[in-house]
């Protein structure tokens, strides 16, 4: 797995990517590549990961349930970088019953104790 392309679309090796993140080696400085290593825990069903890169004003009561999708394929589509605030639009595919199926998100994330966390969607670009 470790060598194989990183499931966020990347185009980098998993192991010089989100592994990094999702086994704490690294943390992501930057909202884009936090919101693909969000893409890979849930992919992964890595709860942990999600609880920690979630602000926890807005984090769900997550349990194993929340993360049988089977997630295809990640397309960011545009980011808006920010000194305390980032935007991240994307685009992510999973499968069910053997069809294919699309979530459109645009992405509010902060900077929180240092780190960037997720908020929570936005309906439109602020
Ligand atoms: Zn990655």
């Amino acid at each position: 797995m470790t060598d194989q392309p990183c499931p966020c679309g990347s185009g980098k090796k998993f192991k010089a990517c989100c592994e990094l993140y999702l086994s704490d080696q690294a943390y992501p400085n930057a909202a884009e590549p936090l919101m693909r290593s969000r893409y890979c825990a849930y992919s992964m069903g890595n709860l942990a990961y999600l609880r920690k890169t979630w602000h926890p004003d807005t984090c769900p009561n997550l349990n194993e349930e929340d993360l049988e999708t089977q997630w295809t394929r990640l397309e960011v589509i545009k980011s808006k970088p920010g000194l305390k605030q980032s935007v991240v639009e994307f685009k992510a595919w999973y499968t069910e019953n053997d069809q294919e199926h699309v979530i459109h998100e645009i992405s509010l994330f902060k900077l929180y104790k240092k780190r960037w966390v997720y908020i929570r969607p936005l309906t439109k670009w602020p």
